[in-house]
Parts: structure tokens; C-alpha cells; sequence
């Protein structure tokens, strides 16, 4: 009986842009539109991305 090669399928791997953590491509959570590239492991670190997004641009929310 011939070896079988069992190789599990290649997935590609990129790394959450807030805590680093290395998951599939496919479970990224990758935002559109944004004019920007990035991949979150999860909405709480995406979530965490807007936050740091909010503070960096310093626009203040303007309230009625
Ligand atoms: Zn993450």
C-alpha cells in the first residue's frame, strides 16, 4: 500500500493587527472601504482598532 501524504490544506495565515495573534485569512475580519488593509482575529480587537482610530484622528463628537 503506497504512503499516503496526508498534507492539511494550506491556509493562509496573517497576523490580528491589534493583539498579533496569527489566524486564517478566512477568519479575518477585514473591514472595507477603509482605504486601509487589516485583519482582526475578532470584533473586540476590531472594535479596539476603532477606538485607537477615534483617538488618533481627534475629532471631537459634536452632540446636539
Ligand atoms: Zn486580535
Amino acid at each position: 500500500m503506497a504512503k499516503r501524504n496526508e498534507n492539511p490544506p494550506q491556509t493562509e495565515q496573517v497576523a490580528c493587527s491589534i493583539c498579533k495573534q496569527d489566524i486564517p485569512l478566512s477568519t479575518a475580519l477585514m473591514p472595507e472601504g477603509a482605504g486601509y488593509v487589516e485583519h482582526f482575529c475578532g470584533n473586540d480587537c476590531y472594535a479596539e482598532y476603532l477606538s485607537m482610530q477615534d483617538k488618533k484622528a481627534g475629532q471631537p463628537i459634536q452632540k446636539k
